[in-house]
C-alpha cells in the first residue's frame, strides 16, 4: 500500500482511519459485530474499517448495506457525542 490519498477521502480521515490518529471530525457512525463504519465530517467520506483487513472508503449506499439502520446509529452518535447530550 502507498501513502496516496484515496479517492473520495481527505487527509483528515486518511490520518484517522489508516494511521490511527485522532480527530473529532471523524466519527464512528456504526459499530456492530464485524462492522465499523466511520464518517468524516471534513469531506463526507464513509469508511468501512474492516476488522482484520484494510480500511476502505465506501459510499453512503454501501455503508447502509453493510450496516442496516446506519441512519439511526448516526443519530445516536450525534446525540451521544455532545458534551451535554441529554438522555431520554
Ligand atoms: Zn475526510
Amino acid at each position: 500500500m502507498t501513502g496516496e490519498i484515496r479517492a473520495g477521502a481527505c487527509e483528515v480521515c486518511m490520518a484517522v482511519c489508516i494511521h490511527a490518529m485522532r480527530d473529532e471530525r471523524v466519527v464512528k457512525v456504526a459499530d456492530a459485530n464485524w462492522v465499523e463504519i466511520r464518517n468524516c465530517r471534513a469531506c463526507g467520506a464513509y469508511w468501512d474499517m474492516q476488522p482484520g483487513s484494510y480500511p476502505v472508503v465506501i459510499t453512503f449506499e454501501e455503508a447502509l448495506k453493510r450496516a442496516p439502520g446506519l441512519e439511526d446509529w448516526i443519530d445516536c452518535s450525534t446525540v451521544s457525542s455532545r458534551p451535554n447530550g441529554r438522555l431520554g
